[in-house]
C-alpha cells in the first residue's frame, strides 16, 4: 500500500516536472502533452527517460533512475535460461528432511554463505561451487537457487546450461543450414559472469566431449569467471577427505570407481575443476540406495 502511494506521489512529481520543462522542450506545449499520453505506465520517477533531474540553484544535476536497474531483472532472468522446473528454486524452499538431513542442511548453509561472500566481495569471485550427490537430492535446486539469488540481488549476467543439452546444441551447429554457429552457442557460456553447468559427467567421456569441456573450463578459468557445477559423480576418497565443507560420518561411504568423477573427466580437467570450484557433498553414495528403496515403497503403497 505504502509503495502504491509512493508511486502515485512520484507520478505527480514527474508530471509536474514534465509540464515545467514543456515550454523549453523541443516539441513545445503540444509535444509535452503527447509525451505524457504515450508514457502512461512508464516509470513515475523518470517518466521512462532513465534519468532523474534535480534542479539546484541555477545548475541541475542528473542521476540514473532506480528503474534502470530494476528493469534489467526480467531481461537478466530470461537470458539466464534457468529451466522452468527450477525457476522457483530458492535457498529457503530447499527441502532438508530425510535421514541425511544434516548433510542437506550443511549444503544449504554452505551455499548461502557462498552467496553472501559473493555479494560482500562486490565483484564476481573466481571460485565457484561443485555440488555432488546422487540423483534426486537437490543439487540442481541449490545451484539454480544460488544463480537466481545472484541475479536478483546483484544483477549478474548469469547462465544455466545442462551439459548434455549444450553438447547437442553445439553438435547441431555442424548441420548444414544451421542458423547457429559454434561461437554463437559457446560465447554466452564462456562470457556469463556466473555460469551453472548442470550434470557434469553425464555424457560418455569421448575425446570430443572432453575437448568442449576443456574449452569451457579453460576459457572461464583464464577470464576468472565464476562457475557452479552439479554432478552425480563422487570424489576420489582422498579428495573427499579434503572436501571438508559439508562432510561428516554420513558421507564417508566410499563410492565404487565407476561412480567417481575421475572416471568421467580427464585427469587434467579434474585438476582444473578443483581450482575453479569448492566441492559441496549433498548426500553420500549410499543415499542413492535409500532413495531407490523409498521410491520402491512408494510404488507398492
Ligand atoms: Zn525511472
Amino acid at each position: 500500500m505504502r509503495e502504491r502511494a509512493g508511486l502515485r506521489a512520484g507520478a505527480l512529481e514527474s508530471l509536474r516536472s514534465l509540464l515545467e520543462r514543456a515550454p523549453t522542450g523541443a516539441g513545445g506545449g503540444t509535444g509535452a502533452a503527447v509525451e505524457i499520453a504515450s508514457e502512461a505506465g512508464a516509470c513515475p520517477s523518470c517518466g521512462g527517460r532513465g534519468w532523474v533531474v534535480k534542479r539546484g540553484d541555477g545548475v541541475g544535476s542528473a542521476r540514473r533512475c532506480d528503474c534502470t536497474v530494476r528493469d534489467m531483472l526480467p531481461r537478466l532472468l530470461a537470458e539466464a535460461g534457468i529451466p522452468a522446473r527450477y525457476q522457483e528454486c530458492r535457498l529457503e524452499n530447499f527441502r532438508t528432511t530425510g535421514r541425511q538431513s544434516h548433510l542437506l542442511l550443511n549444503a544449504r548453509e554452505s551455499t548461502a554463505r557462498w552467496v553472501e561472500e559473493f555479494l560482500a566481495s562486490g565483484r564476481p569471485t573466481d571460485s565457484g561451487l561443485l555440488f555432488i550427490g546422487p540423483p534426486g537430492v537437490g543439487k540442481t535446486h541449490l545451484a539454480a537457487a544460488a544463480l537466481s539469488e545472484l541475479i536478483r540481488r546483484y544483477r549478474v549476467r548469469g547462465r544455466f546450461v545442462d551439459f548434455t543439452s549444450l553438447l547437442y546444441q553445439i553438435q547441431s551447429t555442424f548441420d548444414a543450414g544451421s542458423a547457429e554457429t559454434k561461437a554463437s552457442v559457446l560465447d554466452p557460456v564462456l562470457s556469463a559472469e556466473v555460469l551453472v553447468i548442470d550434470e557434469l559427467g553425464a555424457q560418455k567421456p569421448t575425446p570430443w566431449v572432453s575437448e568442449v569441456l576443456y574449452l569451457i573450463l579453460n576459457g572461464r578459468y583464464t577470464r576468472r569467471l565464476t562457475t557452479l557445477f552439479t554432478t552425480n559423480y563422487f570424489l576420489e576418497p582422498e579428495r573427499q577427505a579434503s572436501a571438508s565443507v559439508t562432510l561428516d560420518r554420513g558421507a564417508d561411504a566410499v563410492a565404487p570407481t565407476s561412480d567417481l568423477l575421475a572416471s568421467r573427466i580427464p585427469a587434467m580437467l579434474v585438476s582444473r575443476l578443483w581450482e575453479m570450484a569448492k566441492p559441496i557433498v549433498i548426500a553420500s553414495p549410499d543415499y542413492r540406495k535409500e532413495i531407490k528403496s523409498q521410491r520402491h515403497r512408494f510404488e507398492r503403497e
